[in-house]
């Protein structure tokens, strides 16, 4: 379930608060170098502008994916849509480690 979402240059950051509750250390919000994630109350949130994240902020680097995978309680994933994959595929894929 989405509760909080934020979008990139190519695709969106989804969050399920109800997994981040049981997360005991957040490490998403220090994973991200770029320094655009931050906490309100038990769920990241965006530490700056929404628009400034969309045009190039958020590197869409999986950084904050795979600490949330290994470290965290998998309330995170990114969805990186490959325009013409689906076509070729047959299938709809995204980057998803959660
Ligand atoms: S690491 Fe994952 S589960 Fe933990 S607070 Fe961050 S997004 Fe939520
Ligand atoms: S994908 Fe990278 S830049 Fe974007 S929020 Fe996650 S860690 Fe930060």
């Amino acid at each position: 379930m989405a509760d909080y979402t934020f979008t990139t240059i190519t695709g969106q950051v989804v969050f399920d608060y109800g997994r981040c509750r049981q997360c005991r250390e957040k490490p998403c919000v220090a994973s991200c170098t770029a320094g655009i994630l931050k906490l309100e109350g038990d769920g990241p949130v965006l530490a700056m502008d929404a628009a400034q994240v969309k045009k190039g902020k958020c590197t869409e680097c999986l950084a904050c994916e795979l600490e949330c995978h290994f470290r965290g309680a998998g309330g995170l994933h990114i969805e990186l849509p490959i325009p013409g994959l689906d076509a070729i595929t047959g299938v709809k894929r995204d980057v998803h480690f959660n």
